[in-house]
């Protein structure tokens, strides 16, 4: 096996940023970007048009920003592999790294590789139906779009994030409802009262969400008490799932220290993480933010302590 300085792990805005950063840095990256677990390039990859990336007053789609980024990285000597990683061994130095086909030793990794949002997997919310035309699962993200606007927008779940966006929709629909499946919201208790005291949103208590209908966009949800079985039907432009995320952290197996969610852990305000030479940036350690630029920041800060980690870890 060969042995590399560096090797980052995930082709979203955090692992290309970490590439762009660690190449220019002359640490000749290998990045793995994945192939059968998600498209390269992240969950940008399924976006329409992202608003809120600084540097595009117009706007960019998230395929062209990704596939920016992706040649911003190779243009200072990123190689790039079109593989999963299957499994890593972290226990010593060199680590090693298996994709499907390749492996390489090498001194340092960045772990970026994101986080997946939950779906629910009901009529009208697959892909090549309504998702993306009106069901999306980041109000931040999308919830600014003008088919949204005074209209009325549907949260789905009762944590923090739910809370959150049915507060940040407040600012585009003219009313929004929170669909959640039991009688009390997991949310802390400082969102809880925000939201139970806008006068914009609604909760409905003991309720599923069990369809969406629409010919071009969403027109409808059907929803479901869970008692009674009984289905009401509502007029709806936008349904956002909050139902949580599940980070991309299962081919790490237990070597690396995670929260209880699967998020890695990473120290103070860095991306170091519980072994020394390894680090994580973007949604695989970041549960509250998870916005493009902020996985880009936190890339490039993996990029600069991984840079410092090898320099003063220099093999004799
Ligand atoms: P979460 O706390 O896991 O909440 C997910 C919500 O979705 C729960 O209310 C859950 O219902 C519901 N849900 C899950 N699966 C569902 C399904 N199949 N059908 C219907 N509803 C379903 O996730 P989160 O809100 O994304 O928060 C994740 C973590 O990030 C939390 O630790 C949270 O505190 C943190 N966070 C913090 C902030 C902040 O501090 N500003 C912002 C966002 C997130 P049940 O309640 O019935 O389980």
């Amino acid at each position: 096996m060969d042995n590399q300085k560096l090797i980052i792990i995930g082709s979203g805005p955090a692992g290309y940023t970490a590439a762009i950063y660690a190449a220019r840095a002359n640490l000749n990256p290998i990045l793995y970007e994945g192939f059968f677990s998600g498209p390269p390039g992240g969950q940008l990859m399924t976006t329409t048009d992202v608003d809120n990336f600084p540097g595009f007053p117009d706007g960019i789609t998230g395929p062209e920003l990704m596939e920016s980024m992706r040649k911003q990285a190779i243009r200072f000597g990123t190689t790039i592999i079109t593989e999963d990683v299957k499994s890593v061994e972290l226990g010593k130095r060199p680590f090693k790294v298996f994709g499907s086909k390749t492996h390489h030793e090498t001194e340092s990794i960045i772990i970026a590789t994101g986080a997946t949002a939950k779906k629910l997997d009901i009529p009208g919310a697959g892909e090549g139906e309504l998702w993306q035309k009106g069901v999306t699962a980041c109000a931040v993200c999308d919830g600014a779009m003008p088919i949204f606007r005074d209209k009325e927008l549907f949260v789905i779940g009762g944590g923090d994030t739910a809370c959150e966006e049915a507060l940040f929709l407040t600012k585009y629909g003219s009313k929004v409802f929170m669909i959640h499946r039991r009688d009390e919201l997991r949310a802390s208790k400082i969102m809880q009262e925000q939201v139970l005291n806008h006068p914009k949103v609604k909760v409905f208590w003991n309720s599923e969400c069990v369809q969406i209908k629409g010919k071009e966009v969403v027109e409808e949800v059907v929803i479901k008490d869970v008692f009674t079985g009984q289905e009401t039907t509502k007029n709806a432009a936008g349904v956002f799932f909050a139902i949580g995320h599940r980070p991309n952290t299962s081919f790490l197996g237990s070597q690396i220290e995670l929260d209880p969610s699967g998020y890695i852990i990473v120290k103070g305000n860095s991306t170091l993480t519980s072994i020394d030479g390894i680090f994580a940036a973007g949604d695989v350690q970041d549960k509250i933010y998870r916005q493009a630029v902020s996985a880009a920041g936190s890339g490039c800060m993996a990029a600069l302590d991984a840079e410092r980690w090898l320099s003063h870890n220099k093999k004799s």
